[in-house]
């Protein structure tokens, strides 16, 4: 019995004795399944010709991505926090490289994620260093690996430790959540938000998608949640799914201007 992984999207699935044939989160509308069709492969075989790559996004906040890039070739970000260290995303590699550096850096007391394409092989990291995992439960269909170290909160907010808050924002999926970082951006406060909010090429605006591999945008109400629900944070940064994919200044700026823009090209505005 193996916990096989998805190619295309890095999502770790239930242990079965061969490789799944399809895989529910690549089918879905906001993924696609790659060309040449559905394919798998192991934590093992991964760790063989990938590595994992660190660099500091921030103080206090190290960003690991996988090298040669692997699925959605997303960065986690580990958060360090006097109360314990937060994951913040995951990502599918875990090799004893990575295990020994976030070990350097405090280990990990629990791991939250903005959204099911990031769900990747959380249950390895968990297990690993022994984390609780935050998922919002309007996403919990998508969980592919289940396991009791999953607790899955509802509502609009939930608060971790430090004041960290997880806030749920819906849009590019029901559950879309996002952490509030008061103690970012030294003091004025940072978002941290996978594509729930995402850090576009143009670094002084964002911009919120149903799907981005396949262009399907969100309507007028999705976008006025978002801004509803992160408006009593205060924020200066945000830091995306991606490597530099930050706003390092003005962010709460940012969203609103381009709140403004995208209403406007979908003629809600
Ligand atoms: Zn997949
Ligand atoms: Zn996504």
């Amino acid at each position: 019995m193996e916990n096989f992984i998805c190619i295309q999207c890095g999502t770790q699935f239930d242990a079965t004795a061969t490789p799944p044939l399809r895989c529910t989160i690549c089918e879905d509308e906001r993924q696609f399944v790659r060309y040449g069709g559905q394919q798998c492969t192991t934590l093992e075989r991964l760790t063989t010709d990938h590595h994992n790559r660190f660099e500091d996004e921030a103080p206090q906040l190290l960003g690991i991505g996988t090298e040669p890039e692997f699925a959605i070739g997303q960065r986690a970000l580990l958060l360090q926090s006097p109360g314990g260290n937060l994951l913040w995303d995951c990502i599918s590699l875990l090799d004893d490289k990575t295990v020994a550096e976030v070990k350097t850096r405090g280990g990990i007391r629990a791991i939250a994620i903005s959204h099911p394409h990031f769900y990747s092989s959380i249950i390895e990291w968990a297990d690993h260093f022994d984390a609780q995992i935050f998922l919002h439960a309007a996403d919990r269909h998508w969980v592919m690996r289940k396991s009791p170290r999953i607790q899955f909160w509802e509502g609009t907010t939930f608060s971790l430790w430090d004041g960290l808050t997880l806030i749920n924002c819906g849009g590019h999926f029901e559950g879309g959540t996002v952490l509030h970082w008061p103690a970012g951006a030294n003091g004025k406060g940072a978002l941290l938000t996978g594509d729930i909010i995402t850090v576009v090429q143009d670094r002084r605006y964002v911009s919120f998608m149903r799907s981005y591999p396949n262009l399907i945008p969100l309507g007028a109400a999705a976008i006025h949640r978002i801004l509803e629900r992160t408006d009593p944070f205060p924020f200066d940064q945000i830091y995306g799914g991606w490597w530099k994919a930050n706003v390092l200044s003005d962010a709460k700026a940012a969203v609103t201007r381009s709140a403004q823009r995208y209403l406007l090209a979908i003629g809600q505005l």
